[in-house]
């Protein structure tokens, strides 16, 4: 493959016609991790992705790319829905995976409670861990009422409010969501898991506003240096899995049907507008919905478990939904190509939207100022709350990366940290965790991840994504 400097964070993959590429590549990255990507076989993922039929300007991949199935995590690619393609492997398994922030009126040195109290106490109440169901129990009428709304079915059974809605991309509901489409097996994985955190890289993390970067954004957010902050990281869980494989079989089946050929059987895909395309709408929407209610009853959860130890009411913590942004979906979104407007299906998977000010998919409360991107680093370090950026349209349509990204395997890592207690580290650090999987900590240390301020750099130089606030941990629980 042929990569030319465009930029001192742009490379690009030339098209390569005999390859069948439709677009070119761009990497948004730094020369070191550009070497990484190349010898860890995603940038053949980017170039896999340009093969996809109604693929327009460029196979995307933000600094936290790393392989991925099908698509690399960090991944972009926007199709057109009249002659373009929709792909599983573009979304991803953990369907509407996604991150929230919740902001509190507490300084984190206003707290008298034991950290580690803290912590166990979230540990004890919020179900987590593989295939963990929790305390909601549902039957399939009430489980198809929440595929069909989402956050507002959450809200409706007293686990938020309105400004969580308004908080929420999408407001948490997808409207093409169709329970009739969803097999009696993602139902049955779905039945105890809503309110649930699921394992590994999902968490739970307390925390406070180290530093700031654009203070009159910050201000009008309601961010203030040493701010209490909670960030969510969950998904669809079993559901949303289950609808994926569902899926396969079916696009691998279409791929036929269809004659597209593509390079990587991972990248299966069928016409936007094909009966098997809109199924799959219709289902991962449903998947989707799920995730959004999951992460407001975990929100819910995880308030009256802070209120209930620090001995406070959840009224004078006074807590509020900074934003939730999903990082593993399907968009339908306008773009200007060539001087005319499309309506595109803009995968994200591991890529976060990010709106620029004026956008007019943003709620009003953020037309001025653009919408808040929440990236999580890693356990140990630092994670960081941005807002779109203007040039998010024109270099990435309107997507920024998701997180830190991994630089070690799982596998990897558990070698790497064989001798090590990883939560002895942090607590010297001042950080308390508490895990569910026995491997977990070694799977997710800090030092699997890249440090995601070099990650961050990269969007905001580029303007995709501003730099606003810096989080520090305080406890994190994992799965
Ligand atoms: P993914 O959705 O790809 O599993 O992960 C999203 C991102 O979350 C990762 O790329 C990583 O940067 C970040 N992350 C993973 N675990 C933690 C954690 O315990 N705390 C924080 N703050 N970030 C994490
Ligand atoms: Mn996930
Ligand atoms: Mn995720």
């Amino acid at each position: 493959m042929k990569i030319k400097q465009l930029d001192r964070y742009i490379f690009e993959i030339e098209k390569d016609g005999k390859i069948g590429m439709k677009v070119p590549g761009i990497i948004y990255a730094d020369q070191s991790m550009l070497e990484d990507i190349l010898n860890e076989g995603s940038a053949n993922q980017v170039v896999n992705a340009a093969t996809l039929p109604g693929i327009k300007k460029a196979s995307i991949a933000m600094p936290d790319i790393h392989y991925g199935y099908g698509l690399p995590i960090g991944g972009v690619v926007a199709t057109d829905v009249k002659e373009g393609v929709i792909t599983p492997g573009g979304v991803g398994f953990d369907i509407n995976c996604g991150v929230r922030l919740i902001k509190f009126d507490l300084g984190k040195d206003e707290i008298k409670t034991d950290l580690k109290d803290v912590a166990k106490h979230l540990y004890n109440n919020i179900p987590c861990g593989v295939g963990e169901g929790g305390n909601i129990k549902l039957k399939k009428k009430e489980l198809k009422n929440v595929l069909k709304k989402g956050s507002y079915w959450a809200v409706e059974e007293g686990y938020g409010n309105e400004n969580d809605l308004l908080n929420t991309e999408s407001s948490g509901k997808l409207d093409e969501a169709n329970p009739d489409i969803v097999s009696n097996k993602a139902y049955e994985r779905g039945y105890d898991q809503l309110g649930t955190l699921g394992s590994g890289n999902h968490f739970l993390e307390l925390g406070y506003v180290e530093e700031i970067f654009l203070e009159d954004i910050a201000k009008e957010w309601g961010l203030f240096k040493g701010q209490l902050t909670l960030l969510i990281h969950s998904g669809s869980r079993g559901l949303g899995h289950q609808i994926c494989s569902d899926f396969l079989d079916v696009f691998e089946k279409a791929l036929k049907k269809y004659q597209i050929d593509v390079p990587d059987k991972q990248l299966a895909c069928a016409p936007v507008l094909s009966p098997e395309g809109q199924e799959y709408l219709a289902a991962l929407s449903c998947a989707a919905n799920f995730a959004w209610a999951n992460r407001q009853i975990l929100q819910s959860l995880a308030i009256n478990t802070l209120a209930d130890i620090l001995k406070v009411k959840v009224k004078n913590l006074n807590p509020s939904l900074l934003y939730d942004v999903a990082h593993n979906i399907v968009k339908f979104e306008k773009f200007e190509i060539d001087g005319e407007e499309k309506l595109l299906a803009v995968h994200r998977k591991g890529a976060t939207r990010s709106l620029p000010r004026g956008s007019e998919l943003l709620p009003t409360h953020y037309k001025n100022t653009g919408q808040p991107v929440i990236i999580p680093g890693d356990m140990g370090r630092y994670s960081y709350i941005l807002v779109g950026g203007d040039k998010a349209p024109v270099r990435s349509f309107n997507s920024a990366c998701h997180g830190a990204g991994r630089v070690l395997s799982r596998h990897k890592a558990i070698k790497m940290a064989q001798n090590r207690n990883i939560a002895t580290e942090l607590k010297q650090e001042g950080i308390i965790v508490i895990s569910r999987g026995k491997k977990t900590l070694k799977e997710e240390m800090p030092d699997a991840y890249k440090d995601v301020s070099k990650v961050v750099e990269i969007v905001d130089y580029l303007d995709i994504a501003k730099k606003v606030a810096k989080l520090k941990p305080l406890c994190v629980i994992k799965g």
